[in-house]
């Protein structure tokens, strides 16, 4: 009964973030009523494994008490303070303070916002600022990489490099340009790494010298490519792109939106490429979801160009929940679970994660298993030596997503048929058993659908 009027409801009034409005009209809502650990209930009192953390971003997991108390603390003593006018609060400063010390080399400054899109669309204001205060106005166009995500703003979107963020929208425009992804299943120069490493380093290369080197502001890029499929780039690849980058004063910025807080091993998965870029993005992991709040870090050679540049003028760039206290206060405590021993649970879960889904590669329908730590991706073929993807007229995405719902399991289901993997760092090892075994079932299940057994011959 509740459930009924809440689909109704919904239906009639909320519209959801990348939705077909139809198929979503048509098929109604899943609705979610509490989580514990790595495990969601719905309404109607179905438990789910939560493979995909939500969004990728409850990194912690769900039902730490102790975050809900510095919320609540935060909320009782000062719900709001801005940082408009010389004003502050202690959450924001200390938490940027902890930030801070932890970031790779000299990301010492760090501007917050409400989540990952602000996050990009601000580091292009600061880009852009930062390139009038050295007096090169004319670096205004920007570089990114083909099935990357960058948010949904209207300017995140045009650096997005996947078409569903660009039809009617009017994005990419003319300054937005991209070369093509890493993607090693599916590169034309195959599954060889170097090769694939030397075509990027050329095309990128070639892509500043016909923009004109002393017009490009800006190179963004993922430590792996979520949104796009989890793309994760050879070893070296990160690096040899950040070479390019600062061969020709290129800024480089990682959009670790995804990947920050855990999700890939350490903090910040940059730290691991031996890179430091020039603006690091994050969001999501930053307060594990329990808050919405996204931070630019920008090293010091940004921060003082910025600071010298406007002098005594104000940088007009800001938003009224920039530093929010109570996210702020979640963050901090978020910081501390992971430090307390889940970054570490997460290294130990994600490797038996890997494990897994590596057992799951001689499946008649599985193509390729891609990942690291916590991130991973199955991608399903009809045909294993031709890399035939699943034909979207079977809605691949939906069908997959309800089968492992039907399950007990939450996965990502992207477009093409492939199964996105994010789950909360706490996972015990019974949860991570739960994710394989489900996932084996769906993929069994998904070989019998006559539909696809269609596709098969
Ligand atoms: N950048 C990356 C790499 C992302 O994956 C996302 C979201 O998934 C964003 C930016 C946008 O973040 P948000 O959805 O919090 O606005």
């Amino acid at each position: 009964m509740l459930t009924n009027s809440l689909v109704e409801l919904d239906r009639q009034h909320l519209v959801h973030p990348v939705s077909s409005f139809q198929g979503h009209e048509a098929r109604g809502v899943r609705v979610l009523k509490s989580g514990n650990g790595a495990r969601v209930t719905d309404v109607e009192g179905r438990e789910l494994i939560d493979g995909f953390a939500g969004l990728w971003c409850v990194n912690a997991g769900y039902g730490h008490q102790s975050v809900v108390d510095a919320a609540a603390k935060q909320m009782s003593e000062l719900p709001y303070a801005t940082g408009y006018f010389d004003l502050g609060a202690e959450a924001p400063i200390r938490l940027a303070a902890e930030l801070a010390e932890r970031a790779p080399g000299d990301l010492n400054h760090v501007f917050f916002t409400l989540g990952g899109s602000d996050a990009v669309d601000s580091t292009i204001r600061y880009i852009r600022y930062y390139w009038y205060a050295r007096n090169q106005p004319k670096r205004d166009q920007f570089i990114s990489v083909d099935q990357g995500y960058h948010g949904s703003t209207t300017i995140g979107s045009g650096l997005t490099g996947l078409p569903a963020f660009h039809e009617g929208f009017g994005v990419p425009f003319d300054w937005q340009h991209k070369i093509l992804s890493h993607d090693l299943y599916r590169h034309p120069e195959g599954n060889n790494p170097q090769a694939v490493i030397d075509a990027s380093v050329a095309e990128l290369r070639a892509k500043i010298e016909t923009v004109g080197p002393e017009r490009v502001a800006a190179f963004f890029v993922e430590p792996i490519q979520g949104s796009g499929g989890v793309l994760v780039p050879p070893k070296g690849w990160i690096k040899a792109m950040r070479d390019i980058c600062t061969e020709y004063g290129v800024l480089f910025i990682a959009d670790e939106v995804i990947t920050g807080f855990g999700r890939t091993g350490p903090l910040f998965a940059c730290s691991e490429e031996g890179i430091v870029p020039d603006f690091m993005t994050t969001a999501k992991g930053l307060t594990s979801g329990y808050a919405p709040m996204g931070a630019v870090f920008m090293s010091d050679h940004i921060y003082d160009t910025i600071a010298q540049g406007a002098g005594p003028r104000a940088v007009g760039h800001g938003f009224t929940y920039s530093g929010h206290p109570v996210s702020a206060a979640v963050a901090l405590e978020v910081l501390k679970l992971y430090e307390g021993g889940i970054l570490e649970n997460g290294c130990r879960a994600g490797a038996q994660l890997m494990a897994g889904l590596e057992t799951l590669r001689d499946h008649p329908l599985v193509g390729d298993v891609r990942g690291r730590g916590m991130l991973a991706a199955v991608e399903l073929v009809t045909d294993k030596e031709k890399k035939t993807p699943i034909p979207a007229t079977v809605q691949p995405a939906t069908r997959l997503f309800d089968r492992a719902w039907e399950q007990g399991l939450v996965i990502r289901s992207f477009a093409q048929g492939i199964f996105g993997y994010a789950p909360p760092l706490c996972c015990t090892p019974e949860d991570i058993d739960g994710i394989i075994e489900r996932t084996k079932t769906v993929l069994d299940q998904t070989l019998e659908d006559p539909e696809i057994r269609q596709v098969l011959r």
